[in-house]
């Protein structure tokens, strides 16, 4: 059976494999290979709207439990897609995945996408919990906060950039498993 384009047997595997590491531990995590999970996941939500680029640079493992991280960058990889509108066309819409070590040494992971943008006022608002912007039953308004608790738990940091009509870029910043350069 497809779902999306998806093999239901390969969704229930990488939803057992988050279920596995659901523990609270925590440990030397691969950044690429949870984003790649992320990205199989998020692929039914994506594929009617834009096409997905993975654009992975050289990034340090970083200490975190794998299961929380993977629900921050699933959060925002189906907000980006959620902020291409639908019927729009897929060719000239995209969610890029861009990874890079900052010169602290930390890792960086860029979701950029080419969707509606978010107004300035809104800005400040983004991270508080049940603040959304979508139809009741979309959206909870919950995703970015938790988003943020996990990352700030961690030690890391995670930011916003939008132009309006133009597109978002949210950076997720995460210090290195070894403590750092
Ligand atoms: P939800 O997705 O349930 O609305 P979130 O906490 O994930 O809750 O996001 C809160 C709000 O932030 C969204 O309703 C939307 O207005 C805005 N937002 C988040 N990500 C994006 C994005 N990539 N592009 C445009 N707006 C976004
Ligand atoms: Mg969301």
């Amino acid at each position: 059976t497809l779902v999306g384009g998806n093999r239901v047997n390969d969704i229930v595997r990488d939803l057992k494999t988050f279920a596995r590491s659901n523990e609270e531990r925590q440990g030397q995590v691969n950044v690429h290979a949870v984003l790649d999970l992320c990205a199989n996941i998020a692929r039914s939500e994506l594929r009617h709207r834009a096409r997905l680029v993975k654009d992975y640079g050289t990034i340090p493992l970083v200490l975190a439990n794998e299961s929380r991280l993977g629900q921050v960058f699933l959060n925002l990889i189906v907000n980006a897609a959620q902020a291409i509108p639908e019927g729009s066309d897929v060719k000239t819409n995209e969610v890029r995945i861009t990874t890079t070590q900052d010169a602290q040494g930390w890792a960086v992971v860029a979701v950029k996408d080419s969707g509606v943008g978010i107004p300035p006022e809104n800005l400040a608002r983004l991270f508080d919990p049940f603040f959304t912007t979508k139809p009741a039953g979309v959206g909870t308004g919950l995703g970015l906060s938790i988003c943020h608790g996990i990352i700030v738990a961690l030690g890391g940091r995670i930011t916003v950039e939008s132009e309006p009509g133009k597109g978002s870029t949210f950076r997720v910043f995460l210090p290195p498993a070894g403590g750092g350069a």
